[in-house]
C-alpha cells in the first residue's frame, strides 16, 4: 500500500486556509472599512498557496522554480509601482501573464498525458488552453489599446462577426474531437492556435472606450481557465481560486455595463467609440461662462451644501489631497461638503473610492449616486472636477447621444455648477456636454490640481501643487 507523504496534510490544511482567506479577502474588499484587510488576507492567501505548493512531493530539482521566482519578481516589481491611471492595462497584462502560464501548463499536461485522458479531465485541458490562450492575446491587445500602442478605434468590417464565431466553433468542435479521441496528437495545436488567433480578432473590434468592460470579461475567463486547470491537475486550491476569479471577474462586468446602461452584447460586438466626432463638431457656437479661482472661492465660502463630483482628471492631476484641503478649509467654515460617486466615473471600478480614501476623505461623506441624485436640487453648488460623462444630462434627455440611456449624476440641479477641466475637450465617450453652456455653470479652466491649489489659497491655505 503506498502511504503518503508526511508532508500531504500540512499541505492540505495550507490549501484550505488560502482558500478560505481567498473567499474572506473577496468578502472585505466589498466595502471601504475593511478593504485594507481584504488584501492583506488575499496576499497572505497567495504566499500560503505558493509556500504549500514548494512542500509538493514531486518537485525533484527546486533550481528552475528559483529562476522563475526571480524572473517574475523582477517583471511583477516594477509592474506594481505603475501611477493609478495605468491600472487597468498594468491588469491587462497581468492577465496575459496568468492565461499565458494556465495554456504551458495545459499543454504540457497534454502532451505528458496523452492519450491516458478520461474524457473529464481532457474536457478541462480543452477549456483550459481555448479559454487561456484567447485571453492571453485578447489581454495583450487589450492593454496595446489602452496604452494608445495601438489605435483605440474600432475595426471593423462586414460579416466580422461571422468570422470570429466560425472560428470559435472550429476549435470547439476539434476539443470534442479530442475529448473523444485523446491520442489524436496532432489536432491538439488547433485548440492552441485558433483561439490565439480569435483573442486578436475578438479586440479588433471593440473601442478603447469599452476595453475596462472587456479587461474584466478576461479577468473572469482568465479565472475560469485556471478552474479548468484545478480540475485537469486535481488542484481544489486552483479551482476554488479559478472560481472566484470567474464569477467576480463575470459580476464586475455587468455592473460595469449597467452603469452604462450597456448590454454585454453591445459591449463585445456593438463597436462603440465609432460616431462620435459630430456631436463634438458644432461646440463652437455656444458660448460658456468662466470664472476664475477667487470668484470660485467667494461661490463655496457663500454656501452652505456643496457636492463635490470627482472624474477620472482628478485621478490624472492627482488632485486628490488637494480636494482634501479644500474640504478641510469649507468643513471649517461650516459648510457641508458630501463627495458625489458614480459606479462608473474614472477608468476603474472603485477608482474614485480608493482615491478619496488615499487621501483620508472619511467614508461617510462618500455618497453613492442613486442616494445623492435626490439632493442636488437643494445643493448650493455642485463642484466638477475633472469629471465630464458621469454629469452629462444628455444621457437623460437626448434619444439620439451614444450615451443615452446610462444612469448620471443629476448635477445640472445645482444652484450653481462649477466645473474645473483643462479645456472644452470631450471625456471618455467622445461627445459634447451640455452641461457647460447652462446659464448657471461656470466654467474653471485649468489643472485639477493647481486649480484647487489656488482655490485653497484662497482660504488662506494651499502651497506647493
Ligand atoms: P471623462 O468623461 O473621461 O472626463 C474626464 C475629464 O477630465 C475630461 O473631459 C478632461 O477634460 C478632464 N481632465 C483630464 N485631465 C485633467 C486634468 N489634469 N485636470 C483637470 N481636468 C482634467 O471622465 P468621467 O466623467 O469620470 O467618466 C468616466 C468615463 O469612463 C465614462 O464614460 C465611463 O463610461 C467610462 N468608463 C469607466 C469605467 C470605470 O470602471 N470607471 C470603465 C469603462 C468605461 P480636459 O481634457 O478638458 O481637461
Amino acid at each position: 500500500m503506498n502511504s503518503l507523504p508526511a508532508s500531504q496534510p500540512i499541505i492540505e490544511i495550507t490549501y484550505l486556509i488560502a482558500s478560505t482567506l481567498f473567499i474572506l479577502s473577496l468578502k472585505w474588499m466589498s466595502s471601504p472599512s475593511t478593504a485594507r484587510r481584504g488584501v492583506r488576507a488575499g496576499e497572505v492567501g497567495m504566499l500560503l498557496a505558493i509556500g504549500g505548493t514548494l512542500l509538493q512531493h514531486g518537485i525533484v530539482d527546486y533550481k528552475w522554480i528559483a529562476i522563475a521566482l526571480v524572473l517574475g519578481s523582477g517583471i511583477g516589481i516594477p509592474l506594481g509601482l505603475v501611477q493609478m491611471t495605468a491600472v487597468p492595462q498594468r491588469t491587462a497584462l497581468s492577465h496575459a501573464f496568468g492565461a499565458l502560464c494556465v495554456t504551458l501548463v495545459g499543454t504540457a499536461e497534454f502532451y505528458l498525458r496523452s492519450p491516458d485522458l478520461s474524457p473529464f479531465i481532457m474536457a478541462a485541458l480543452s477549456m483550459e488552453v481555448i479559454l487561456g490562450s484567447l485571453t492571453f492575446t485578447g489581454s495583450l491587445m487589450a492593454a496595446g489599446k489602452l496604452q494608445e500602442v495601438l489605435p483605440q478605434r474600432p475595426l471593423t468590417y462586414k460579416g466580422q462577426n461571422l468570422v470570429n464565431l466560425s472560428l470559435l466553433a472550429i476549435a470547439v468542435a476539434v476539443a470534442g474531437y479530442l475529448i473523444m479521441h485523446p491520442g489524436a496528437k496532432q489536432l491538439f495545436p488547433v485548440i492552441v492556435g485558433i483561439p490565439l488567433v480569435f483573442g486578436v480578432l475578438m479586440i479588433i473590434p471593440i473601442g478603447g472606450a469599452d476595453m475596462p468592460t472587456v479587461i474584466s470579461l478576461l479577468n473572469s475567463y482568465a479565472g475560469l481557465s485556471a478552474a479548468a486547470m484545478g480540475f485537469g491537475l486535481g488542484s481544489k486550491l486552483l479551482i476554488v481560486a479559478g472560481a472566484l476569479d470567474g464569477s467576480s471577474g463575470l459580476i464586475l462586468s455587468v455592473i460595469m455595463s449597467k452603469a452604462m446602461n450597456r448590454s454585454f452584447g453591445n459591449v463585445l460586438f456593438g463597436a462603440f467609440g465609432q460616431v462620435q466626432t459630430s456631436a463634438v463638431a458644432g461646440q463652437e457656437a455656444k458660448s460658456v461662462r468662466s470664472a476664475t479661482a477667487d470668484e470660485a472661492s467667494a461661490i463655496l465660502a457663500a454656501a452652505n451644501k456643496v457636492v463635490v463630483v470627482p472624474g477620472y482628471g482628478m485621478a490624472v492631476a492627482q488632485a486628490q489631497h488637494k480636494v482634501r484641503e479644500l474640504y478641510d478649509a469649507l468643513s471649517k467654515r461650516g459648510v457641508e461638503v458630501r463627495f458625489a460617486i458614480h459606479p462608473v466615473a474614472g477608468r476603474m471600478p472603485g477608482h474614485m473610492n480608493v482615491l478619496l480614501a488615499e487621501a483620508d476623505i472619511p467614508y461617510d461623506k462618500l455618497v453613492e449616486m442613486d442616494d445623492i441624485n435626490g439632493d442636488f436640487a437643494q445643493t448650493d453648488v455642485a463642484l466638477v472636477i475633472g469629471a465630464n460623462d458621469v454629469t452629462n444630462p444628455a444621457a437623460r434627455t437626448d434619444s439620439s447621444s451614444p450615451i443615452y440611456g446610462m444612469p448620471v449624476l443629476d448635477v445640472n440641479k445645482a444652484r450653481t455648477v462649477m466645473v474645473i477641466k483643462r479645456s472644452m475637450s470631450p471625456g471618455f465617450a467622445g461627445i459634447d456636454n451640455p452641461l457647460y453652456y447652462m446659464d448657471r455653470t461656470l466654467m474653471l479652466f485649468g489643472d485639477a490640481k493647481s486649480f484647487l491649489n489656488d482655490i485653497v489659497r484662497e482660504f488662506g491655505g494651499g502651497g506647493q501643487n
